[in-house]
């Protein structure tokens, strides 16, 4: 297929499904879609019931607002009140809560707060306040890391020197790596996000496929994207193969994009990171590096962001590790709504508790 119309062609989905049929076992296999936009797309597109009896598909941690901790929240709203600081973030982490409160309560009640579109309208809004410290949310991916480093290096380059960032970034593979390794989830085989493929590549996976012998296939976010991605996988585990494929080759090279490596190599390291729900992920967080370090707004106003685990109702963890369904945490459409939210994975649009909330358990 070569055309984006081809990969929505409802007329291949059948025939696909049949494919599947005929590489799975008596019992479900159990798939783990890393990716946010995958569940909300697997939802979206009434996925789950097609596959009933073959694949059971369990929501992963690739939504970065689900994963950021409250501790973040709270550091970002400590911040906040310097009244110096203006805050700049995205505007899916404002409702999140930390653990008295969230950006939005707090900006009720006088928190210099903007939603802004990228990393770079934060560095604007910067120079054109310059009586004020902007600090920027960075929350997410390898898909994000590149503008946020780019960022950080205008900002190094134009000498604007009150623009910081508080980092959330994280990187995937090694959150997939603690997920293989949690022996709760037994996973057997990951669909690969398609964005984050495109940075990384799909070489990224190769340790996890060496180490564990657990299939990775690529793939797009097309609903065929994920009926082709399904079947190559159903077909590693038929033949008892365990290897790196790609079926989003029309975009995630092998390498990635080795421009947007560059800059997130330059300007940050790889450190521990905290993942809401799931703990301590060693190596899977990006911090900003020494040479930058004016512009870690951490280092920058002396805070930190607790790597405490929340002792919390909400049960994203067991979510994300595929414990359970969001309808079987006690708070679903209860006390946790989308306009109501108790929870991070009824915040975010990609959140499975959301995507389950909208359009049930298809
Ligand atoms: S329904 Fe709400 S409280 Fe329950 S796991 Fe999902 S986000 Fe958390
Ligand atoms: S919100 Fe949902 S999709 Fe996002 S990390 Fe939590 S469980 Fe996963």
């Amino acid at each position: 297929m070569k055309y984006l119309d081809e990969f929505r062609d409802p007329s291949f989905v059948k025939p696909l499904l049949k494919k599947i049929e005929e590489v799975s076992r008596k019992d479900p296999a159990r798939i783990m879609e890393v990716c946010g936009t995958h569940t909300m797309a697997i939802s979206r597109g009434g996925i789950r019931p097609l596959l009933s009896g073959m694949v059971t598909l369990i929501s992963g941690p690739g939504c970065p607002v689900c994963v950021t901790p409250d501790g973040f929240i709270d550091a970002a709203i400590e911040l906040g009140m310097n009244e110096k600081v203006m805050i700049a973030t995205f505007g899916d982490m404002i409702k999140v809560p930390g653990r008295g409160s969230s950006l939005e309560m707090e900006k009720a009640r006088g928190l210099d707060l903007r939603t802004v579109y990228s990393p770079i309208d934060a560095l604007k809004i910067a120079e054109e306040n310059p009586g004020k410290e902007v600090v920027f949310l960075g929350v997410g991916f390898e898909t994000t890391a590149p503008s946020v480093g780019g960022a950080i290096i205008m900002a190094e380059e134009k000498g604007i020197a009150n623009f910081s960032v508080l980092s959330s970034m994280r990187t995937v593979p090694e959150a997939m790596e603690a997920l293989v390794l949690d022996p709760e989830v037994m996973i057997e085989g990951f669909l690969c996000p398609a964005h984050v493929s495109t940075i990384i590549g799909a070489d990224a996976y190769l340790p996890i496929v060496e180490r564990h012998g657990i299939p990775c296939v690529v793939a797009g976010f097309e609903y065929l994207d994920i009926f082709l991605g399904i079947n190559m996988l159903m077909r590693q585990l038929k033949e008892g193969k365990a290897k790196v494929e790609n079926e989003y080759k029309r975009v995630a090279r092998s390498g990635g994009n080795l421009k947007a490596q560059g800059v997130i190599e330059k300007v940050f390291e790889k450190g521990d990171a905290l993942w809401r729900g799931i703990g301590v992920i060693p190596s899977s967080g990006l911090t900003i590096r020494k040479g930058y370090e004016k512009f870690d707004a951490e280092r920058r106003f002396g805070i930190s962001v607790s790597l405490e685990m929340e002792d919390t109702a909400c049960r994203c963890g067991d979510v994300l590790k595929g414990k359970i369904l969001p309808p079987e945490c006690p708070l679903f459409g209860e006390s946790c709504t989308p306009s109501a939210p108790f929870g991070p994975c009824m915040v975010s649009s990609e959140g499975a508790c959301a995507a389950y909330y909208k359009y049930g358990g298809a």
